[in-house]
């Protein structure tokens, strides 16, 4: 039995700098890894899709060039194993580095191999029992299989096998149209597949507001990708050139055929080979681990950190749930999951930048509103990129004069989203970003201007 002061179970966004800092103070620390380190965001998802899509933006650039006056020589070949080889290039650096770095942590000792609690303090690794004062629980998810009729007759793909692919489908259909599956379907149009993304919602990305699901299907639609909405009852055959999908859609077609499909239907947690009931641990219906607004289990001393705990679903959120767990340990702060605002990108290009309410959550809520929006055709910088789709729309209580959410979609709308997120979380009225001068040309310097136009709505 080895014991420890903290064991941390994964190695995803919160693990390893909880590691670090709570060894930094004076603790000694186990951090278990069952599969590749870095998780999901450095294997499978932030760092290789965003590394993907830019290469497909560049793809996209060329095939627009004479529109900027140039003439590219030929016809453009995207070769595929190289755009691969790039994006397994940057996913093995960061992957090694991580891994290098926690082995090189003093006072932390890696164990590879998967852990399963025996009881609130114990963990069992292959033959290793480990005992620690507090245990904390970072195991991430993984891509959610639905159980479609047909599903065992096809070879179908997720986002992590996605990863392995080093050729161009011909026809990729992706089950799923929310981010995942959007960002995959852009990316693989532009580097030359024919895309088909069908939803079983009536509109796509549905926890979005209607006006940006709308405008975001019009892009993805301006590039030929073919969306079928509605599509309540999927079912999948093999055939001699890959997939047939049978629909039951509101429209079009009942079948859609392809060479490939995706499934980008969601996430499910990796709570369910953890031994949670040996300790007392509870879960929701859906397997997410119960916390309170401190990040803790029910079982004392266990805390559950990142997707997992089921309180966000992102790099950012996992990270600030470290911050969380380690400022109130080590600092005596009584800092809450719940203070956070939600901010999130969809990196479709234009990306969709996200932060606070949406405007349907807005008027559940209750609130008197004041809405501004403007379309990127106003933004100089954007006509100057020739990067004028989207929009964007501010949410401020009328009240209180707070703002209370953003969406930005347009070029830059990633970035320039977050600089209203400090005055939300300095409850600063509208005004003071009204009056604040930015600089020119940039996606920012509107954000007065629709601060100046807010309208009741
Ligand atoms: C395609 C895709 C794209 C994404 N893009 C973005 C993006 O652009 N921006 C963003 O913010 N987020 C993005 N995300 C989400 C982001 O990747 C996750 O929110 C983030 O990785 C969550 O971190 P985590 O620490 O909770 O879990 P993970 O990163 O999943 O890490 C969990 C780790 O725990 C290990 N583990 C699990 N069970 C055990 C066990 N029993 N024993 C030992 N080890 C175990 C796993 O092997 C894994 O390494 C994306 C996700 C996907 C799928």
């Amino acid at each position: 039995m080895s014991r420890y002061d903290a064991i941390i179970i994964g190695t995803g966004q919160a693990g390893p700098s909880l590691a670090e800092r709570l060894a930094k103070a004076g603790q000694r620390v186990a951090i278990i890894e069952r599969g590749r380190f870095g998780g999901t965001c450095v294997n499978n998802g932030c760092t290789p899709t965003k590394t993907l899509i830019a290469s497909a933006y560049v793809a996209r650039l060329a095939q627009r060039a004479a529109e900027y006056g140039l003439r590219a020589g030929g016809r453009l070949v995207v070769d595929m194993a190289r755009v691969k080889a790039r994006k397994d290039a940057l996913v093995d650096s960061s992957r090694t580095s991580l891994e290098n770095w926690l082995r090189s942590l003093p006072d932390v000792t890696v164990y590879a191999g998967h852990a399963r609690f025996v009881d609130a303090h114990t963990v069992a690794v292959g033959a290793d029992r480990l005992t620690g004062e507090r245990i904390f629980i970072d195991v991430g998810g993984r891509p959610h299989v639905p159980n479609l009729p047909g599903l065992e007759q096809v070879s179908w793909l997720t986002n992590e096998s996605m990863m392995d692919v080093d050729f161009l489908p011909e026809h990729l259909l992706i089950v799923g149209g929310s981010y995942v599956g959007l960002e995959f379907g852009q990316m693989y149009r532009r580097f030359g597949s024919k895309v088909t993304i069908v939803e079983m919602a009536p509109r796509l990305i549905g926890r979005e507001d209607a006006d940006v699901s709308d405008a975001v299907r019009e892009i993805l639609a301006a590039e030929e990708i073919e969306i079928r909405l509605d599509a309540k009852c999927i079912a999948l055959e093999a055939t001699q050139s890959g997939v047939l999908l049978r629909l039951d859609c509101a429209t079009g077609e009942p079948v859609a055929a392809g060479t490939q499909v995706l499934l980008a239907v969601g996430r499910v947690p990796n709570t369910d080979d953890l031994g949670l009931r040996a300790a007392g641990i509870e879960t929701d219906a859906r397997g997410y681990i119960r916390v309170d607004e401190a990040l803790r289990t029910s079982a004392e001393n266990v805390y559950a950190l990142g997707d997992c705990n089921g309180r966000g679903a992102f790099t950012h959120t996992a990270y600030n749930d470290y911050e969380i767990v380690a400022d109130n340990l080590l600092n005596g702060t009584n800092r809450k999951v719940g203070d956070r605002i939600p901010i999130y990108g969809l990196f479709t290009d234009p990306p969709l930048g996200r932060v606070g309410l949406s405007e349907a959550e807005a008027r559940r809520a209750g609130y008197r509103l004041l809405i501004g929006r403007m379309p990127m055709t106003r933004v100089a910088r954007a006509r100057e990129k020739g990067e004028t789709q989207g929009f964007m729309k501010v949410l401020v209580d009328a009240d209180s004069k707070h703002i209370l959410g953003a969406a930005i979609l347009g070029v830059g709308g990633d970035e320039a989203v977050q600089s209203l997120v400090d005055a939300m979380y300095g409850h600063l009225p509208y005004t003071e970003v009204q009056h604040g001068v930015r600089i020119h040309p940039t996606v920012c310097e509107l954000l007065p201007t629709v601060l100046s136009e807010l309208a009741p709505a």
